[in-house]
């Protein structure tokens, strides 16, 4: 939503309100010399584009401003188009208790990684979020689960600080409220979302060039590796009360030298299974954990199920990681959709 809070209708049913403290927000940044950006862990196109976004808005404001997330720390290669990539550092070069840091796209501390110690100490630490899973941290929280994306606050607080969208900025927003809408497919692509985006393309967006590099291109090599993934894919009816599940797993050995940011686009070929409401794609990470990324088609709430797990997100797309075997994570996973509808 980018209009105010309380015109702002839930994104679903039995989300929790928005905390929303615009005032408080803009005048610590605008007190602030130097500011630190940091966006969740293994970031996706709303975390990363919401966060180079809001930084060269804050150099624009005349701030000092740095970027980082926490380890493994790597733009993925879809991503490397984003406009702002001089902003980003490592996250050792974080100082380690900064004037003013600002959270984006984190539903939690821990979702910071290795940055979160520096969020603890920071003089102020400003939160802007749209999880429903969110845990509250913060001082000051800009978290609204009506959002259809992070993106979609940032724009709200660059306008309060009197930014004019230009191109390199609106590019990293638009990726960020394409992404997290599923190019503007999901039940969160409301007509504010579509609003934005005209204000996005209005401000010298190419959509064609943002789509190609976020969903249709590819090395050969990915190619295989989802055949291989859907050809091992398993269908199970009778799970989640008749409603089934399908899965698939692919760990270091099935991805063939592929790196494993890869892997994001596997669960949208498997989601798409009509005899299942709900897809898993387990896919192990470098470190040998496992990452589940989990999908429904909305009769199941997957933010609760797999903050059950330790993990969080949305309704109808969450996640969570298992350090023991697949099979286990499955069986818990099993367990906790409900068995009635
Ligand atoms: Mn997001």
């Amino acid at each position: 939503m980018n209009g105010p809070a309380d015109t702002a209708a839930p994104a679903e049913p039995g989300a929790p309100p928005a905390d929303l403290e615009w005032d408080r927000a803009v005048e610590l940044i605008r007190g602030a010399r130097e500011i630190c950006l940091a966006c969740h862990v293994a970031p996706d196109g709303d975390a990363l584009g919401s966060m180079l976004a809001l930084g060269q808005a804050l150099r624009a404001c005349g701030k000092r401003c740095v970027a980082s997330f926490g380890e493994p720390f790597g733009v993925p290669a879809i991503l490397r188009f984003l406009p702002g990539q001089e902003l980003l550092v490592e996250p050792s070069r974080v100082p380690r208790a900064p004037e003013l840091m600002i959270s984006l796209d984190a539903a939690g501390r821990a979702r910071l990684g290795s940055l979160a110690g520096a969020a603890d100490r920071a003089g102020a630490l400003i939160v802007i979020d749209h999880h429903a899973s969110n845990t509250g941290f913060g001082g000051v929280r800009l978290v609204d689960p009506a959002a259809a994306a992070t993106a979609v606050l940032v724009e709200e607080l660059i306008r309060r600080l009197g930014v004019p969208l230009d191109r390199d900025i609106a590019q990293g927003l638009y990726a960020g409220l394409a992404s997290d809408t599923g190019s503007f497919k999901y039940p969160c692509t409301t007509p504010e979302v579509h609003d934005l985006a005209g204000r996005l393309l209005t401000a010298g967006v190419r959509p064609e060039t943002v789509s190609r590099e976020l969903w249709d291109r590819a090395p050969f090599g990915y190619l295989q590796v989802l055949a291989s993934a859907l050809a091992r894919a398993r269908l199970e009816r009778d799970a989640a009360g008749g409603r089934g599940l399908v899965w698939t797993a692919i760990a270091r050995a099935d991805r063939r030298g592929l790196p494993y940011e890869q892997l994001e686009g596997i669960i949208d070929q498997l989601r798409r299974t009509d005899e299942a409401e709900v897809a898993v794609v387990c896919k192990e990470t470098d470190d040998g954990h496992w990452y589940f990324s989990v999908r429904s088609k909305g009769r199941i709430d997957l933010s609760r199920v797999c903050a059950a797990l330790d993990g969080g997100g949305h309704r109808e797309m969450a996640g969570f990681v298992w350090a023991g075997p697949v099979d286990e994570a499955l069986d818990r996973l099993r367990a906790l959709l409900p068995a009635e509808h």
